[in-house]
């Protein structure tokens, strides 16, 4: 039985430079796919914000982006079912709204009215302080 190690293979510059180029294209095409959904989206839809109602047009228009309504960028649906069209400010909300909705799971009920405050904001400086001042004895 013989476990014979090969020794790691260093990346010599040439594979390093091929690979850099593989994640600048594949950058590129990602890039490229983000502007033709973009154009059909706005093909699709009144250059309208689906949340605030803002209109667009001309200069503001690059304001106005399209969001997954799934989440899922590689989903693009040619009649449009998985766009929607946010302006920036909402499409942010929105990406905000959702990652709280993943950090705080399914478990968390939808309909809570006020939920009591966990966040301690203070909790760990307390701890900072306690610690601190222990260290300059
Ligand atoms: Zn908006
Ligand atoms: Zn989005």
């Amino acid at each position: 039985m013989s476990s014979k190690k090969r020794p790691f293979d260093s990346a010599d510059s040439a594979d390093t430079a091929g690979r850099d180029a593989i994640i600048a294209r594949a950058r590129r095409e990602q890039a490229e796919r983000e502007r033709t959904y973009r154009e059909r989206a706005l093909k699709l839809f009144p250059w309208v914000c689906g949340v605030c109602g803002r209109e667009f047009g001309g200069k503001t228009l690059r304001e106005l982006t399209v969001h997954h309504k799934d989440h899922n960028h590689d989903n693009n649906p040619p009649d449009g079912s998985n766009w929607e069209l946010l302006c920036i400010y909402c499409h942010e909300n929105e990406h905000a709204k959702q990652q709280a909705a993943d950090a705080y799971g399914a478990a968390t009920p939808r309909e809570e009215p006020d939920a009591p405050a966990t966040y301690q904001p203070f909790a760990d400086l307390a701890d900072l302080l306690k610690r601190d001042t222990k260290t300059k004895e």
